[in-house]
This record gives C-alpha cells, sequence and structure tokens, in this order.
C-alpha cells in the first residue's frame, strides 16, 4: 500500500483521496483520483451530455432540476449529516446551507427562460431598417472548482446556474469534502438518468488544474485568491473564460446611531458562524468611539456564550489541520504587538477547536487585519467616525461583502464599501438572495453568480441582425 501525504492535506491511499472527518479522524470517503485521461473522458462524456441537455429547452430543464430541489428537500437530513461528519459544520448551519442551495436551485430553474429567452430589439437612426435578435447560448462545458467550507451552496451556486442556462458541469469538489460532492452528482442522476450532465472529478489541486486545461468551455472556480490566480493563469493558456469567486476579509462598521443589541447579535452570526470559515464571514469591526464600550459588552456577552465542540455544539471543529496554525499565527501577532484578546486569546487553540476570540487595539498592519483568517475571531477597532471606518475597511486588496449598522447614514456608508456586497443592519444575508448577484471586487475575484447576472454568466450572447 503506497502511501502519500502533502503537509496538511488529505491523503491519498493506492491512487485514491481519502477524506476524514475533521472531528474524530475517522474515514468518512474513498474516491479514485482522476487521471489525466479520466479528466478527458469526463469532459468529453459531459460534451455529448450538454448537447442533449441543451436540446431539453428551458422548459424540460426546469422539469428536471425541480425534481432535483424536491430531492435534495426530502433527503435534506442525510445530506446534513453528511457535511456534518466529512466537514465538521453544525448540523443545524447545514440545514441552512441546503436551504439556501435549495432555494438557489429553485430560481434558476424558474427564472433561466425570462432572462435567457430570445428578444427582438429594433435599431434606431441609421440602421432603422434592420431588426435585431438577441440570444443566450450555453458555453457548453463549465468546470466547476469548490472549497470545503460550503460544500453544497458553492457547487450548486455556479452549477445549477450553468445547467440551468443549458450548460454541462463537470464538478471538481475540495479534497476535503468530496463525498458530498460525489452526493450531489448521484442525487442529480436519480433525477437525471439519461446522461451525465453533471459529472465529479476527485483529488487534489493537480486535479482542478487539468480540468482548467482541459477544453471546458468556462472555469467557475470558488476557493482562496492564491488558488485563483493559479486558476486564471491556467485558463488564459487557451483562453478559457473564467469565473473567480475568492476569499474576503470583510468588515462591520457600527454607527453612532446603531441598534446595537442587533449589531452584537449579526456580528457574531456573521463572524463567527460555521467557526468563521466563511468567505463573507465579518473578520474586522470598525465601531465609532461614542459607541464602542458599549458594543463591545454586548458582542463578548454574546460571543462567549457560543458553545464549542462536536455535536450540537454552536461552533465545530477548523476543517483543514493547517487553518489551526494560522488562525494561532494571527492571535499570537495580534496579541505580540499590543493587541488585548477580551475573549478567547492565546490559548484558544485547542485542536481541531478554536475557542471565540475577540481582540482589540491591534494595529493595523497585522496579519489579523490584514490576511483572511478562516477562525472565529474578530478585531474590533475604535474609529473617529464613519468616514474613518470607511478608509480603514476599505484599505485591503479583497472587496466581497461587508456589513454596516447604523440608521440616518447606513446605506450611504455600504454604498461607500469597497466590495462586491454589503448588508444594512444584517449581516451575510446578500448570501441567500437567490435575486441578487453574488461576488466580489480585487482579491475577491471578479464575474457574479446567482441572480440574473448568475444566469448570464454561464451563457453567451449572440446578436443577430435582419434585415426587413
Ligand atoms: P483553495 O483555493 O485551497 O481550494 C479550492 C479548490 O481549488 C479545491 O477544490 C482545490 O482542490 C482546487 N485547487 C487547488 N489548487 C488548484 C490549481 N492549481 N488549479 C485548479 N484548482 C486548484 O480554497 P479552500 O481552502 O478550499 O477554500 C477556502 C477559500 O475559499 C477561502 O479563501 C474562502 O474565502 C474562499 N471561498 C470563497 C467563496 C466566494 O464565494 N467568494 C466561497 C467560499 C469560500
Amino acid at each position: 500500500m503506497t502511501a502519500v501525504r502533502v503537509p496538511g492535506l488529505p491523503r491519498i491511499e493506492d491512487g485514491r483521496l481519502v477524506s476524514t472527518s475533521p472531528a474524530t479522524g475517522v474515514e468518512v470517503g474513498r474516491f479514485p483520483v482522476a487521471t489525466p485521461a479520466d479528466v478527458r473522458d469526463a469532459v468529453e462524456a459531459a460534451r455529448t451530455a450538454g448537447q442533449w441537455w441543451t436540446g431539453l429547452g428551458c422548459t424540460g430543464r426546469r422539469e428536471r432540476l425541480l425534481r432535483w430541489r424536491a430531492l435534495l428537500a426530502q433527503r435534506i437530513e442525510e445530506l446534513a449529516e453528511l457535511i456534518h461528519t466529512e466537514g465538521g459544520k453544525p448540523v443545524a448551519d447545514a440545514v441552512v446551507e441546503i436551504l439556501t442551495a435549495i432555494e438557489h436551485i429553485d430560481w434558476a430553474a424558474r427564472n433561466a427562460r425570462r432572462v435567457l429567452g430570445p428578444r427582438r430589439v429594433r435599431s434606431r437612426l441609421i440602421l432603422a431598417e434592420f431588426t435585431g435578435h438577441l440570444e443566450y447560448q450555453p458555453y457548453g462545458v463549465v468546470g466547476v472548482i469548490g472549497p470545503w467550507n460550503y460544500p453544497v451552496l458553492t457547487p450548486v451556486g455556479s452549477a445549477a446556474y450553468a445547467m440551468a442556462a443549458g450548460n454541462a458541469v463537470v464538478l471538481k469538489p475540495s479534497e476535503y469534502t468530496p463525498t458530498v460532492g460525489q452526493w450531489l452528482v448521484d442525487s442529480l442522476a436519480e433525477v437525471v438518468p439519461e446522461q451525465p450532465v453533471l459529472t465529479a472529478l476527485h483529488g487534489l489541486g493537480e486535479v482542478g488544474a487539468q480540468l482548467c486545461r482541459s477544453g471546458v468551455d468556462k472555469v467557475a472556480f470558488t476557493g482562496s485568491p492564491a488558488t485563483a490566480r493559479k486558476v486564471m493563469a491556467a485558463c488564459a493558456e487557451s483562453l478559457t473564460p473564467v469565473l473567480l469567486e475568492a476569499g474576503g476579509k470583510d468588515a462591520m462598521i457600527v454607527d453612532t446611531d446603531a441598534d446595537l443589541d442587533a449589531a452584537a447579535e449579526a456580528c457574531v452570526w456573521g463572524g463567527l458562524t460555521n467557526a468563521g470559515q466563511s468567505c463573507i464571514g465579518i473578520e474586522r469591526v470598525y465601531v465609532v468611539e461614542p459607541v464602542f464600550d458599549a458594543f463591545l459588552d454586548r458582542l463578548v456577552e454574546r460571543a462567549g456564550r457560543l458553545t464549542v465542540g462536536p455535536h450540537d455544539a454552536d461552533l465545530g471543529p477548523i476543517t483543514m489541520p493547517g487553518q489551526l496554525d494560522v488562525i494561532r499565527r494571527h492571535i499570537d501577532d495580534a496579541l505580540a504587538r499590543g493587541g488585548r484578546a477580551v475573549l478567547g486569546g492565546a490559548d484558544a487553540v485547542t485542536p481541531p477547536y478554536v475557542r471565540p476570540t475577540v481582540l482589540v487595539d491591534v494595529p493595523e498592519d497585522a496579519a489579523a487585519v490584514r490576511e483572511e483568517t478562516f477562525g472565529p475571531t474578530l478585531t474590533v477597532s475604535r474609529v473617529r467616525d464613519a468616514d474613518e471606518a470607511v478608509a480603514r475597511a476599505n484599505a485591503l486588496p479583497y472587496g466581497l461583502g461587508g456589513a454596516v449598522f447604523g440608521k440616518r447614514r447606513a446605506v450611504a456608508i455600504a454604498r461607500r464599501l469597497r466590495s462586491g456586497m454589503a448588508s444594512v443592519n444584517s449581516a451575510l444575508t446578500f448570501a441567500g438572495m437567490s435575486t441578487l448577484p453574488f461576488g466580489g471586487v480585487g482579491d475577491s475575484g471578479f464575474g457574479r453568480i446567482h441572480g440574473e447576472d448568475g444566469l448570464r454568466e454561464f451563457a453567451r450572447s449572440k446578436s443577430i441582425t435582419r434585415r426587413r
């Protein structure tokens, strides 16, 4: 038996990827690692499947995608349990994730015809005797590369929209959650048994790199900015279009007239849910001076009540063992540089768990403020006014989401955030709204999933002019 272990990555044994529970270390799934020939074959089969799928038209695809939606709803407990076992996420949070994914499948299926259906447009002025026809055509085969932190919502957020638009999808699930990825593929095959419209290729990042170079017609990537750069470079070789949903370091701003109880509650949810392992998780909080102490008291009181551990605890384990070192480094560095822990702190990391940690007085150039921590930690900083808060929130290359609490100026402040999304008097809500586009700016990537823009990402416009 040959075992290959890259530090921090799941092990490969006899050419098989082995996934284990982050809480118990018990094996959950074992899948053959895709070879370059497997990648080629999967894309070729998807191409044939895609032609059949396109031929079904919007109505045929809608009907089948709604059956998939119904199947997920029926098996929600089984899937939530699997997400919990393989990724460590508490079952209640896994249920919310699946419900959100179901909402996206439903919306994409029901709206594809309206958004992408053919339309006639009239020409003006010098070409007045011409009529224009605008059509949206599917790309063909879309490669979807996903992360582990939302192993259902992230692939579905791209794949359901791509399929609704008429494409076949080859999915490369994260090496940490291959069983969940395979579950999704198998469940679609139950309701669409005719052709492999959605297939999975398993393995480490190398398999994702091969998928980028396989001749797929578009790549939709969700993961870290470092990998996003590699994906874009690989796709550049063949000018394959790419959509990048990368990491974040979202800020929350609390203004003078904010409801402080609501702000603290949302900060706990937005920053600490999924043990802080969310791309749109709040990691930095900027609070204007007059309400700083009152907000901090409320935040610490609420965050201190969270339970950490297996099963029914509020926060589960850190899924990637290597991330524990990053979280520890960020906390230690912040404390060494004059920061103070008002909750958690130096001894918060007890593998595979991390207790909620709230840091104050952390210098702006510390890693805990500048880099994605991906753990249940928050830095809370005092600012003079909303202008300073916006300037500090916008000082990083990331720009995914953000949150603003306040009354009079809150929406105006949200507009000034350099981010693709923002929520006012709530946190993370934009992720669940299937009607709104989701995506970032800067290091958080480009392109949009979800909503009408999300459907158009997976179709090419085709213009036809006709002389009357
Ligand atoms: P990651 O970048 O390590 O891996 C993501 C996927 O890319 C995995 O399937 C991996 O196997 C694959 N991959 C690795 N190297 C590759 C290569 N060279 N070519 C092609 N594919 C390759 O990210 P992760 O640790 O799985 O996920 C966490 C990151 O994802 C965080 O930065 C988080 O913020 C981000 N994320 C972003 C969003 C979003 O919507 N913007 C959503 C969830 C997570």
